[in-house]
């Protein structure tokens, strides 16, 4: 008898099972890449999340950052160390420098941008995302209702992109990890309303530039997000704060 290859039908052929891609996704402990990593989730990968000690003003997002790893069930969440705070620069990284309060001024970056943050977490998301064999770095940065932070708009992840993909063996092969950064021209009120769709626990998540056992509400973070929770109709997860100033 000759061997014949058996023919098959894709249309009808059971598909093989294709395994569960894999996103790095960087949890700073706020609302932003907690929604950002929850769609990544929704989507199907399975999420690491990676977050700094990078000396910043609180130890108080970090915890925040593990709540929200373990609220959206991440296949692993590491934590660490970068030290940002040995050069300072930034009124988050620097005690000596107060956190603005006076609400958020067009065209102004203030003293909260961290000189350079992103491109060094961006850099390390990347370094495991290669080696993991990740396809995508997941980022909840945000580029309309924020700050104005250089590092956050939509040229810079396009120029960062374009580097990942000559820097990295992954990239030059032609399967380098994407940026995905789903919020980046959404409003903070759009990103609310997903997050509430998707489970985020909103009340764990941490946005505050200041420390403490409740949210400032005076902060640039803080406005911004308690007016975003407002508009979006849940003000009981506002810092609270908001109506009295
Ligand atoms: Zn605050």
């Amino acid at each position: 008898m000759i061997w014949q290859p058996i023919a098959i039908d894709p249309a009808t052929a059971s598909p093989l099972p294709t395994p569960q891609p894999t996103a790095i996704a960087l949890l700073s402990g706020g609302l932003d890449s907690a929604t950002a990593a929850a769609l990544a989730v929704e989507a199907g990968y399975a999420v690491i999340g990676l977050s700094f000690d990078y000396g910043q003003r609180h130890r108080r997002e970090l915890l925040a950052a593990k709540a929200v790893a373990q609220a959206l069930q991440l296949a692993e969440h590491h934590t660490i160390a970068v030290n940002l705070a040995s050069w300072g620069g930034s009124s988050l990284t620097d005690q000596a420098i107060a956190v603005p309060t006076d609400g958020v001024q067009s065209g102004v970056i203030p003293s909260t941008y961290v000189p350079g943050r992103n491109t060094v977490f961006i850099a390390l998301g990347l370094s495991l995302a290669e080696a993991r064999g990740a396809s995508k770095l997941v980022l909840g940065v945000n580029a309309v209702d924020y700050s104005g932070y250089p590092d956050c708009r939509p040229d810079y992840l396009s120029a960062f992109q374009t580097l990942a993909d000559l820097a990295s063996k992954s990239g030059r092969e032609g399967h380098g990890a994407q940026l995905w950064a789903p919020l980046v021209l959404w409003s903070k009120t759009e990103i609310v309303r997903e997050a509430l769709r998707l489970g985020v626990p909103v009340d764990s998540t941490w946005s505050c530039y200041s420390g403490g056992d409740k949210a400032c509400g005076i902060c640039d973070s803080c406005r911004i997000r308690d007016a975003a929770l407002i508009e979006a109709g849940h003000p009981e997860l506002a810092s609270g704060a908001l109506s009295s100033h």
